[in-house]
């Protein structure tokens, strides 16, 4: 028999994708001395930091909390520009500590992971690419992302159209020059606010094609102050022990009132605080209630209806972006930096599809009900076949040869989101039934990598070799995850979160709402109790590649 050549050997490890959690696997689980094959589908690290590359791309978590806590080192070497760094930052940081910890020797670029095949006489994962690697593993990390998958409308006529259109989420290296260019913004959600106030800038028009109105909150970015820097960084362990302990991963104290136990004054005057401060959490966090209770609610989106007629000049133009149909943040709120100003420039135009829907692409532009809107190009900031999308678009085959796709056909089952009963040794880095896209990622993906290499470190010590969620663990936890988003508003919104944005999707709250310290003690307890809810199988030892 010939020996196995580069492109078929025998892993500890397959880790797909090399985003910041991809990244994060590979260092904790090549320091347990385990062989470790990362494949990345993009020619370089960064993840959705790679791909979105869109004019205005930023993060909406602060920059010194939506970063690796790991490293105290690291934590204090780089210096953050911004209270929100845009997206090259965010890319060159990853990089860094990409060549930091001497990561990118381990990954494979360009090669996108096809098929992921469990060998149950073998107890080995049988992983193939588009590149004609075809290794096994002993263990599979699903690092592919919540939004990696992006989806552009199913227009048959898009060929036609004689201009350049790109997705936000596929942005071009290069960049896109839009002086001069009349440009179609399809899509109103975060990358959409964000892109439309830069585009609007350089485009000599601007077409927004708005779907459904958003709720968008002020960033209120800000060069980040030397000595504000030096000041978290001096107590950067408390400030992460402050976030891991909040609800969203991000470090605010949990309020405590109720939004109808205070006087409207008063709630008015809480509210204008929260806004002008900016940010996600200054709005969401500013009664307990908001999520929960339809009439608190209607207080918060009242209210950031008003700042909408306030800065849009034309009050019909304010109307049509005013959202009415889904309570606040239960599609992720915005953060923007004069989106709703941008309406009252005069190169901008805006379409309500909801009136005067998109017919199809025409050669010159985009035709709706009222007619061609003439374009140079289209920007589709359409979003993601979030969550299930980067998973399911691999053919990832369990036990008996039974494909996820099938098992999920009515919706995502994990245990934990970390797991799927009839795959063993097959982990999701922030998978759905997790806090993951609820919460700072960043924090979220280290818990459940931290989570991932202890258990491997805990199957070697203890002479296991395969580790399977149950059905009976699964089936609990998938009830517990609906009944929490259950309680809440979410279920309310057609959003990405139910699976509402892709046509077919089953309709499955798919992120945990129960809050991260919450889930974190449940991952804790299911550890220290020897992996409850999972069947753990004796084999060869640990190491053997
Ligand atoms: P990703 O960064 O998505 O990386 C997954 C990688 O897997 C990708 O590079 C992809 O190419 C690769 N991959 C997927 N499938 C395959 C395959 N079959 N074979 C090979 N490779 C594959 N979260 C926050 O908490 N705060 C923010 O401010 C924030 N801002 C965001 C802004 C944008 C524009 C977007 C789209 C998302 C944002 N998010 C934010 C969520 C963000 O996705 C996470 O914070 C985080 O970057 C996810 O890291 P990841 O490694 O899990 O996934
Ligand atoms: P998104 O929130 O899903 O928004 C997509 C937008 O496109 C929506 O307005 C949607 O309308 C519209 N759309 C989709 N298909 C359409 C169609 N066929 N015709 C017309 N309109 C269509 O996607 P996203 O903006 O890329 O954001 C996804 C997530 O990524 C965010 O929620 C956030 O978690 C993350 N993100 C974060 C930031 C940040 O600020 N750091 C930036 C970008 C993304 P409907 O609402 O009607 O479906």
């Amino acid at each position: 028999m010939s020996a196995p050549t580069d492109r078929s050997r025998r892993l500890d490890v397959v880790v797909v994708g090399a985003g910041f959690g991809g990244l994060y696997a590979l260092h904790r689980l090549r320091g347990l001395g385990l062989s470790v094959q990362v494949y990345e589908a993009g020619s370089g690290v960064g993840g959705t930091w790679f791909w979105n590359r869109y004019p205005g791309a930023r993060c909406d978590v602060e920059s010194l909390e939506y970063s690796y806590s790991f490293s105290p080192e690291l934590e204090q070497e780089w210096d953050w520009s911004e209270r929100y760094a845009p997206q090259p930052e965010i890319l060159r940081y990853i990089n860094h500590v990409a060549d930091r910890f001497d990561l990118g020797r381990n990954i494979q670029f360009d090669t996108r992971v096809t098929a992921a095949v469990f060998d149950e006489t073998l107890g080995r994962w049988r992983v193939t690419t588009d590149q004609g690697d075809d290794v096994s593993a002993r263990f599979c990390v699903m690092a592919t992302g919540c939004l990696s998958a992006a989806t552009t409308p199913d227009l048959q006529s898009l060929r036609s159209f004689r201009g350049d259109w790109y997705h936000t989420g596929q942005w071009p290296h290069e960049g896109v020059d839009f002086s001069g260019q009349r440009v179609g913004v399809v899509g109103t959600g975060s990358s959409g606010i964000q892109s439309i106030p830069v585009i609007a800038q350089q485009a000599s028009h601007l077409v927004v094609f708005q779907r459904t109105p958003n709720f968008s909150l002020p960033a209120r970015n800000e060069p980040l102050a030397p000595d504000t820097q030096a000041e978290v960084k001096a107590g950067y362990r408390s400030l992460r022990d402050a976030a891991r302990n909040s609800f969203s991963a991000i470090a605010v104290s949990a309020p405590t009132e109720l939004a109808l136990q205070v006087e409207p004054a008063e709630r008015r005057r809480r509210y204008e605080a929260a806004w002008a401060r900016g940010g996600l959490m200054s709005m969401t966090t500013t009664f307990r209630d908001l999520i929960l209770d339809k009439a608190a609610n209607d207080t918060a989106a009242e209210f950031i209806r008003s700042k909408i007629r306030e800065i849009v000049v034309d009050p019909d133009v304010a109307r049509v972006l005013t959202p009415t149909d889904h309570p606040f943040a239960t599609k992720r709120p915005c953060l923007d930096t004069g989106y709703f100003e941008t309406f009252n420039r005069d190169n901008v135009t805006l379409v309500d599809l909801r009136q005067t829907p998109i017919t199809e692409i025409v050669p010159t532009g985009i035709l709706t009900t009222d007619g061609v809107h003439e374009l140079d190009t289209i920007v589709f900031a359409t979003g993601f076949d979030a969550m299930t999308g980067p998973l399911l678009r691999v053919d990832i085959r369990g036990r008996g040869d039974r494909p996820l796709s099938d098992k999920w056909s009515a919706g995502p089952r994990t245990y934990l989101g970390i797991a799927t009963a009839g795959f063993p040794n097959l982990f999701i880095v922030t998978g759905p039934g997790s806090p993951s896209v609820l919460s700072n990622m960043v924090i979220a993906i280290e818990q459940h990598v931290d989570w991932i290499a202890d258990c491997l470190s805990f199957l070697a010590a203890n002479g296991f070799d395969a580790i399977e969620a149950t059905v009976e663990a699964e089936d609990a936890w998938v009830d517990h995850v609906n009944q929490l988003a259950n309680a809440t508003l979410f279920p309310r919104a057609n959003s990405w979160y139910m699976g509402a944005n892709v046509p077919g999707k089953p309709r499955v709250f798919l992120p945990y709402v129960g809050g991260f310290p919450q889930y974190c003690s449940t991952c804790d307890d299911v550890a220290a109790d020897g992996y409850r809810g999972f069947r753990l199988a004796p084999g060869p030892a640990a190491g053997d590649g």
